[in-house]
């Protein structure tokens, strides 16, 4: 999602926000419907019920004829993704949305001539009904944008974002399966023996952005100063998601299109970085603060590699319980702490097996098999795993 400033005319204004307003109309519809719904009655209307209502709406209301049946039909597509995300656990429930405070809609079917560059510092995107509306070019439009969603927030300002899903990469039909593990030492190890290191800030960019930090937290609330050091922060980290999404893309297409089986390790991502949260907000002086900089870098660069992977080699990924994968050793299975002699080094007690550790770890996941703990079968939480976490995303 690549996020811009929109500048439309007061006369566009208007415009957009009755698109907001018809897309939540027929969102608070849709969750009005389901709302009302109890065990032992009839099941609520599924998208196309409620899409045929929606046809049927606008034949009735000469306002919501009016509106864009595109920007409508998508608040209703929305709602399903919203109830899926529901079902699968991974989302909150959808709610009603209020007006002046969620203010939006989405465009889909965006053709390449949507977007266009008009001058180095601006662009334009066409928004039904309403017409060309300008943007600022702060950075390259995401290629292959298929959709966008527009929003206002309680200051008033518009936004753009696009979206690109990408399509899926054929399988090889190799039969080959890799194994993805988070290293310590670098970002991903594969089975194969590749190191893989996600690009963060360089040396001087951290060093840089550890003093703007200082500097932010001693500036006055509201000075001009202040903004001045938050924008000088913005594009320092700008940059670092740049790398890093650019990092994701390729090595998620490499991955995708060289083996038909990509195993990850399963790690919940979002509540380890949470329970870190704090560290980056104060960080130390120096090298430490510095390394943890870099670290927030990498754990979002983790969490975005595996979203992409299960976009471009859909049903081809696997995520594998992480217990023990980093103390077991991979060539005779026996699992104990003290063969990962340090964190780049795995040299196993038993059969005396060398590896690099993260290596070792990520051929336990392609392997795929249920590591075992010493002295049992059992197959332990992760929260045995010893303890990598990532410190929040910095950037
Ligand atoms: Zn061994």
């Amino acid at each position: 999602m690549s996020r811009y400033r929109l500048l439309p005319t007061p006369a566009q204004q208007i415009g957009l926000l009755t698109h907001c307003a018809h897309a939540r109309f027929v969102w608070n519809l849709a969750v009005e419907q389901h709302a009302n719904w109890r065990p032992g009655r009839a099941p609520a209307p599924d998208y196309r019920e409620q899409s045929r209502q929606l046809t049927e709406a606008r034949g009735a209301f000469e306002w919501l004829a009016a509106g864009s049946q595109t920007v409508q039909q998508q608040a209703l597509r929305d709602f399903h993704q919203a109830m899926a995300n529901f079902f699968r656990g991974t989302h909150r429930k959808p709610n009603w949305r209020k007006a002046g405070v969620h203010e939006g809609f989405r465009q889909v079917a965006v053709r390449a001539e949507h977007v266009q560059r008009l001058n180095r510092k601006t662009g334009r995107v066409w928004v039904p009904k309403v017409g060309w509306v300008r943007f600022r070019w702060t950075r390259a439009i995401p290629t292959g944008a298929k959709s966008y969603r527009v929003t206002c927030d309680r200051a008033r300002r518009w936004h753009v974002a696009f979206a690109v899903v990408p399509e899926p990469i054929p399988a090889p039909r190799t039969g080959h399966i890799v194994g993805v593990d988070r290293g310590v030492t670098v970002s991903a190890a594969l089975s194969t023996g590749e190191l893989l290191t996600c690009p963060g800030l360089s040396e001087g960019e951290a060093d840089r952005l550890l003093k703007l930090l200082r500097r932010l937290s001693r500036a006055r609330r509201g000075s001009n100063r202040r903004q001045r050091v938050k924008n000088a922060i913005a594009i320092l980290k700008a940059k670092a998601v740049d790398r890093r999404k650019d990092w994701v893309e390729k090595t998620s297409t490499g991955l995708a299109a060289r083996y038909d089986l990509i195993r990850v390790e399963d790690l919940n991502v979002v509540g380890m970085t949470r329970s870190a949260r704090g560290t980056v907000e104060r960080p130390g002086r120096g090298v430490r603060a510095k390394a943890s900089l870099n670290r927030g870098i990498l754990a979002a660069g983790w969490g975005q590699l595996v979203a992409r992977l299960e976009d471009k080699a859909p049903g081809r990924v696997e995520k594998i319980n992480p217990a023990f994968t980093s103390q077991t050793c991979w060539a005779c299975g026996h699992c104990a702490s003290e063969s990962r002699e340090s964190q780049a080094v795995f040299r196993c007690v038993a059969c005396g097996h060398q590896a690099n550790a993260d290596v070792n770890a990520a051929r336990n996941i392609a392997a795929g098999r249920a590591v075992t703990a010493r002295g049992g079968d059992r197959v332990a939480g992760p929260a045995n795993r010893e303890p990598q976490f990532a410190p929040p995303s910095a950037v």
